[in-house]
């Protein structure tokens, strides 16, 4: 696969700015400059820190409020050598991995999300809905990283470190090895919108059954865009669902 252009010295930024948390030099709570700011500071363009910041937000040491900043979380990113051994996967394998960490995670939000947690995927759900947040010139690998930021909500609404460890790892091999952003254009971002819209209504309901049904639906339609629609599960053919009204932003979503 082609090495999308930028992406190693997106990856040399990444190092820099995951090094200045890593040392405590930004101590965890406090906002990290601004993209402007950084792009003097460190002599690049603003796209690659852009990219750098979404990286370092994957790994889960960072987090990015809209209009407020960039926030570090954690001094250390999820371990790293599962990151490296993730490499080694094809994209079908990959995502079909996801499938598994998502619909669990999305299961579990759903019976155990406190107000906070609700309250984070809501932001991340706004951000993906505001065609200003996200901006004209970053479209396809910026879908992916709001698609990976939403699924980080609910993984850490899950409760269950391991499983939110395993998909900001996920996430982070996905964006790294190009397979978000080739998903991320065959996908029609409406679509992901409203399907995240659906997730976000079974998990803040409490909808333990439609949660994981309305996560495998959504992560199979991501299958399809590297041709494994055939791997459709049991639990998507089999879970019971009706009409799920939405939040109300989208009407029926
Ligand atoms: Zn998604």
């Amino acid at each position: 696969m082609a090495e999308p252009s930028g992406s190693a010295l997106a990856r040399q930024t990444l190092a820099r700015l995951k090094e200045r948390v890593a040392c405590g030099e930004w101590a965890v709570g406090e906002r990290i400059p601004t993209e402007p700011e950084l792009t003097a500071e460190l002599g690049v363009g603003r796209s690659t820190v852009r990219e750098a910041i979404r990286s370092l937000a994957t790994l889960g040491m960072v987090e990015s409020l809209t209009a407020r900043g960039t926030f570090v979380r954690s001094r250390t990113p999820t371990p790293s050598l599962l990151l490296e051994a993730l490499s080694a996967y094809t994209p079908a394998e990959l995502i079909g991995f996801r499938r598994a960490i998502d619909v669990e995670a999305a299961q579990a939000a759903a019976a155990q999300r406190s107000d906070e947690d609700l309250r984070a995927m809501e932001q991340a759900l706004t951000d993906e809905m505001d065609p200003a947040h996200r901006g004209v010139d970053e479209a396809p690998a910026g879908s992916a990283s709001r698609c990976s930021r939403f699924h980080g909500t609910i993984a850490r609404a899950s409760g269950n470190r391991l499983l939110a460890d395993l998909e900001a790892n996920l996430s982070a091999a996905m964006d790294a090895s190009g397979v978000a952003d080739s998903v991320a254009t065959s996908l029609d971002p409406a679509a992901v919108i409203a399907e995240h819209d659906r997730l976000f209504t079974c998990i803040r309901s409490g909808d333990v059954a439609r949660a994981a049904h309305f996560m495998a639906v959504h992560v199979d339609n991501t299958l399809r865009c590297v041709g494994q629609g055939l791997t459709a599960s049991e639990l998507t053919a089999l879970t019971p669902t009706g009409d799920l009204p939405g939040r109300g932003r989208l009407g029926a979503a």
